[in-house]
């Protein structure tokens, strides 16, 4: 499935950076999704849940920001929350503004060097 394979890249993502950092844990991972990514939100939180068990971020809270589409009509201007990359006033071919997004925002992360 689509989200498993999305999952698994952030997965890994995550993984490096908590390398990185000295991370003993991941906490949470806040993401940001475009409306037109083709994402499912909530298939992309389970299989997170899924493939993270037993790993760094085993148990982190994934918060997924939708990101609305928005599309540039040279004509009509900009709309948002449109399905497609058409203009719903004159049906041209509209310019992509944003919408596509798949990107981790931030991380945060327990080094293990605190607390009790
Ligand atoms: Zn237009």
């Amino acid at each position: 499935m689509h989200e498993t394979a999305i999952a698994q890249s952030l997965l890994e993502i995550v993984k490096e950076q908590a390398l990185l950092y000295g991370a003993k844990k991941v906490t949470r991972i806040r993401i940001k999704v475009g409306a037109l990514s083709g994402v499912v939100p909530e298939a992309l939180q389970f299989a997170f849940e899924v493939l993270s068990r037993g790993g760094v971020a085993e148990g982190a809270r994934l918060e997924i920001e939708e990101v609305p589409s928005r599309i540039r009509c040279e004509d009509c201007g900009v709309f948002e929350g449109t399905p497609f990359l058409v203009c719903p006033n004159c049906g041209k071919l509209a310019e992509l503004l944003s919408g596509r997004e798949l990107e981790i925002e931030s991380m945060e992360i327990e080094d293990g060097g605190e607390g009790s």
